[in-house]
């Protein structure tokens, strides 16, 4: 039987395990990447374990998420990064020079190699051919030190596309399709993996702004196969020596299919306040947009600006509208300058802004109280914007240029036929990338060797295992789909934190409760009690390291979204699956005890635990992990238990 090229690149890296889907399988990692909200936590946790230098091909450390300098909090946070960067082996880009996956792209993803960062749209080079995997922080320091990364052997789904896009369609629909069809839920434990016919029809960068958002079907990684246009995009970045043909083989065996028409796709977009809740844009054509954003690493980058930029030359914002154009790296917003870009756009009354992540986690750009914000991004969660009574809209640059210049929502199909003169500006990549590498510094040209911390960085958190059965109080009760967002908020104000764990508990699912930090420190501890897609969003850890440290010990969810997951094991937090029957008959402020049933020990991963409600009620919850998770949990978490094993040796 042929492999797929998932199963190929995995097989070229296999350290342990065999790629039986479901089995754990330990991976080496060719380059890894981490930014700022999560970098600090990364290279904290480096120290601790006594590395001392960074073991894989690449290891990048970007500043992208909140480059804003308010107080001395933040830059504190930008010197310890640089510092770590230069002392321990590792490229360093400054803030300002552009979001960790547009950088990354543009300066190292390399076809069939491994990447593993610590940012759930890692997976944005997959459009290159490279396997891209988002992961909490300390997998990725763990990887750094050059150990295998573990996974579970995901399902590989045939994502097969025909046809060629017509005009205004654009990639962000293929993805806006699947979305549409599969839900956020829809990717979880699986690679998606295109072929077809369809897919030499889309330039490298198109396919990149469909990996990147395969993040938000909950897919643990998507990749394309590579070929001209693979090469053509390696080359016109100055690399194209990197290029590798990879093709999965004729007879290759998927676990499921998926057919997309790209002939049959029209405009799209994503209503609030969900990726998914995709309809086409006519339905909603002549809601009223107070902001329009295009920017962030779904579509941020040189090409995906172009076309907006050649919708507004010549014209005007309309003056109802504000629009932000906030370039996915330096590099887009130096070529674009050059070529007259910026001032057009700034002509039309553009507000031309950093390239930062900025307004995608709520920093600057906050929308007006219950406005629209129609932006080029892969996520709006409720109150992600930064505001809570939020309304925002996903869709492609084009859809948000049209909505711009008629100052409400409008298939642009419409508008060129209401203009007259609005062409379809198609998709253009640039002759040559060939832009500054001043932000960039290599470890060669490293100005620190030795760390440097301020007063904002704090210890890294530890806690004992587990020895004993759980017991507590239900401290909070939350519905499907919490977000990591809803578990640590990464606005300006709470995320300036991220290195001072103490203090960055206190917001500790303050978007659900407000009440719930003050209450789980004084209940010195407890369990959290939730429903479907638990911890779904970005990787970031502290959503299990805040609560660790206010002394949760189990999570119990109808389901978890695998990076959270993960992050649950990594931080010693118990993550127990229940069935609808206890979700519903389980409430806040109960008290359980929850004791692992011996006698029916662990089968195929798998071990149940009785939950005793109030000393009366029972129900029964699932603990499905690997016996390197259980080791782990028993040990109090990733660090204690890497700090061990490398003091016994093994
Ligand atoms: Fe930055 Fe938003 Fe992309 Fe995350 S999703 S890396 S916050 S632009």
């Amino acid at each position: 039987m042929g492999q797929t090229l998932t199963e190929k690149i995995l097989e070229d890296h296999l350290v342990e395990g065999d790629l039986e889907t479901g089995e754990e399988i330990g991976i080496e990692i060719d380059q890894v990447l981490t930014q700022d909200t999560t970098g600090t936590m990364v290279w904290l946790q480096f120290e601790a374990m006594g590395l001392d230098e960074v073991q894989t091909e690449i290891a990048a450390q970007y500043c992208d998420h909140q480059t804003y300098q308010f107080d001395f909090k933040n830059t504190d946070d930008h010197r310890f990064l640089r510092s770590a960067a230069g002392t321990y082996g590792a490229h360093f880009s400054r803030p300002g020079n552009g979001i960790c996956h547009n950088v990354h792209r543009e300066n190292f993803a390399a076809p069939g190699k491994t990447l593993l960062g610590s940012d759930s749209h890692t997976p944005t080079p997959g459009g290159l051919g490279e396997l891209a995997i988002g992961a909490g922080g300390i997998d990725v320091t763990v990887a750094m030190g050059g150990a295998p990364y573990y996974i579970e052997m995901p399902e590989v789904v045939n994502v097969r596309l025909e046809g060629e896009l017509p005009d205004w369609a654009t990639a962000k629909d293929v993805i806006l399709e699947l979305l549409r069809r599969l839900t956020v839920k829809g990717g979880v434990g699986k690679i998606l993996e295109y072929t077809g016919p369809g897919v030499e029809t889309l330039t490298a960068p198109e396919r990149m702004t469909i990996t990147n958002m395969g993040t938000e079907l909950g897919a643990t990684s998507s990749i394309f196969p590579t070929d001209e246009q693979t090469e053509d995009y390696l080359e016109r970045v100055g690399r194209g020596g990197e290029y590798v043909p990879l093709q999965p083989d004729d007879d290759a065996e998927y676990d499921d299919e998926i057919v997309v028409d790209l002939s049959d796709l029209e405009p799209l977009i994503a209503q609030p306040s969900m990726p998914d809740k995709v309809v086409p844009v006519s339905e909603v054509a002549g809601t009223d947009v107070d902001q329009v954003i295009v920017g962030s690493c779904t579509n941020g980058a040189y090409e995906d600006v172009l076309p907006a930029a050649k919708m507004l030359e010549g014209r005007e914002v309309n003056k109802k509208t504000e629009m932000i154009v906030a370039p996915g790296s330096k590099q887009a917003s130096e070529l674009l300058a050059r070529q007259g870009w910026v001032a057009e756009m700034m002509a039309a009354g553009v507000n031309f802004s950093e390239a930062t992540c900025g307004a995608c986690i709520g920093i600057g750009h906050v929308p007006a109280s219950n406005s629209v914000s129609l932006r080029t991004f892969n996520r709006n969660f409720e109150g992600r914007s930064g505001i809570e009574d939020d309304n925002v809209y996903l869709c492609s640059p084009e859809v948000a240029a049209a909505a711009a210049l008629k100052g409400e929502i409008i298939d642009p199909r419409d508008l060129s036929d209401e203009l007259g003169d609005l062409e379809a500006p198609g998709f253009e990549l640039a002759e040559e990338y060939n832009a500054s590498k001043a932000d960039l510094i290599t470890p060669d040209e490293a100005v620190d060797d030795e760390l440097v911390k301020g007063p904002n960085i704090g210890e890294v958190p530890l806690r004992e295992g587990i020895d004993e059965d759980i017991e507590g109080e239900v401290l909070l009760k939350m519905d499907d789909n919490i977000t990591t967002d809803h578990i640590i908020p990464a606005t300006q104000d709470i995320l300036m934190y991220r290195s001072n764990i103490d203090k960055l508990s206190e917001f500790t699912l303050s978007r659900v409760d407000e009440t719930f930090a003050d209450r789980a420190a004084e209940a010195d501890g407890g369990v959290l009690l939730a429903g479907e897609n638990y911890g779904q969003g970005s990787s970031r850890e502290h959503a299990a390291m805040c609560p660790m440290h206010l002394g949760v010990e189990a999570v119990l969810a109808q389901s978890f979204a695998r990076i959270h997951r993960a992050n649950l094991f990594n931080f010693g937090i118990v993550p127990l699956v229940i069935d609808e029957d206890a979700y519903d008959g389980i409430d806040q402020g109960d008290e359980v005890e929850i004791v692992e049933d011996v006698e029916t020990g662990v089968s195929e991963g798998r071990s149940e635990f009785t939950v005793t409600v109030n000393g009366d009620e029972e129900y029964t919850a699932t603990l499905d992990a690997s016996q390197r998770e259980r080791d782990i949990l028993a040990a109090g978490g990733k660090l204690s238990w890497t700090k061990a094993q490398a003091q016994s040796g093994s």
